[in-house]
C-alpha cells in the first residue's frame, strides 16, 4: 500500500496564510519540506482522505488524477480537510468527459456542508449525476476498491463525530490517525483486537508540546506508540509518521526530524510517499 501525503499543515497552513509570526517567516526563508499545505493524502494513487482548499494545487503539483479517483473519505467538517465548493466543479458545465459518480464518505456536518455547496450550484450543474455523499458513523465498516477501512472515532470537535481511519488491503494494514487528542476508549478496544498494522500516522500539530485534548505533539505520539506497542500492534517492522503540523507547534522540519530520529520515525512533508 502506497500513501502519499499531499498536505501536511494544520487549518491555516504553515505559512499561515495570514500569519507574520517568526516561525512562519523562517519556514518561507528555509522553503523546501517547511512549506506545508492543508492535509489531504492519496492512497495507491486513487483512494483520497480529506478535500482540503489546496486539493486543486495537490492535483497540479502531485498530478493527482482527480478525474479518475472515484472514492473520497472524509474525517471532519473542519476547513482544512473539506472545501466541498470545489467538489462542484465536477458538475456540467466546467468538467467535461465525467465518467461516473464521485463518492464521497463522511459525517454528518460533512454531510450538511455537502448539501449547502450543492444548493448554491446551478441545476444546470446536474451535480446529483456527478457526486454522491453517504454519511458514515464510527466502526460502519465500508468495502471500496478492495479495502476494507473502518471509521474509528477521534478525540476532536466535540460539535461532531470526527474519524480517523483503518485501512486493510492485500494483508496490509494502515492506521490513518488525524484530527485527533488522545484516542477514545472505545478506539483503544477495537485497536486492540487488531493485531499487527504496518503503518501508523499520527496527528503531530503540537510539534515538541504535549496537548492531548484535541490533537496531539510529540510527548503525547510517544505514548500512542507505547500503548500500540503493548496492544501488540506496533512493532519494529511498523512504519510510523507524523504529520498535520501547525506552526503553533513552533517546530519547523529539520528539527523535527531531528527530535525523534531516535524513534524512528518518518516527518511527512508535502509530496512524502511511504510504502508498507
Ligand atoms: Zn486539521
Ligand atoms: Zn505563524
Ligand atoms: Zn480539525
Amino acid at each position: 500500500m502506497k500513501i502519499q501525503y499531499l498536505g501536511t499543515a494544520a487549518a491555516e497552513g504553515w505559512p499561515g496564510i495570514f500569519c507574520n509570526c517568526p516561525v512562519c517567516r523562517e519556514a518561507v526563508r528555509r522553503g523546501g519540506k517547511n512549506i506545508r499545505s492543508r492535509s489531504q493524502a492519496l492512497v495507491d494513487d486513487s483512494l483520497l482522505i480529506d478535500f482540503p482548499p489546496d486539493s486543486y494545487y495537490h492535483m497540479i503539483q502531485y498530478h493527482v488524477p482527480m478525474a479518475a479517483v472515484q472514492n473520497i473519505l472524509l474525517t471532519h467538517a473542519h476547513q482544512d480537510h473539506f472545501y466541498p465548493l470545489d467538489l462542484t466543479m465536477r458538475g456540467n458545465g466546467f468538467s467535461d468527459e465525467v465518467t461516473g459518480i464521485l463518492q464521497i464518505y463522511g459525517n454528518e456536518l460533512c454531510c450538511e456542508w455537502f448539501g449547502e455547496a450543492v444548493r448554491t450550484a446551478s441545476p444546470y450543474m446536474e451535480l446529483d449525476r456527478r457526486l454522491a455523499f453517504h454519511t458514515i458513523t464510527k466502526f460502519q465498516t465500508l468495502n471500496l476498491q478492495g479495502y476494507t477501512i473502518t471509521p474509528l472515532p477521534a478525540l476532536h470537535d466535540r460539535r461532531q463525530n470526527c474519524l480517523i481511519y483503518l485501512l486493510k488491503k492485500d494483508g496490509k494494514k494502515l492506521l490513518y490517525g488525524n484530527d485527533t487528542g488522545w484516542f477514545p476508549d472505545e478506539t483503544w478496544r477495537f485497536l486492540e483486537r487488531e493485531g499487527h498494522l504496518d503503518g501508523v500516522s499520527l496527528d503531530c500539530t503540537m510539534g515538541r508540546q504535549k496537548e492531548g485534548t484535541n490533537h496531539m505533539g510529540i510527548p503525547d505520539n510517544r505514548e500512542v506508540i507505547k500503548r500500540l506497542k503493548l496492544y501488540g500492534c506496533v512493532d519494529s517492522d511498523t512504519k510510523i509518521v507524523i504529520t498535520h503540523f501547525s506552526h503553533h507547534g513552533g517546530v519547523l522540519h529539520e528539527e523535527l526530524e531531528q527530535e525523534v530520529g531516535t524513534d524512528g520515525w518518518y516527518v511527512a512533508y508535502d509530496g512524502f510517499c511511504l510504502e508498507i
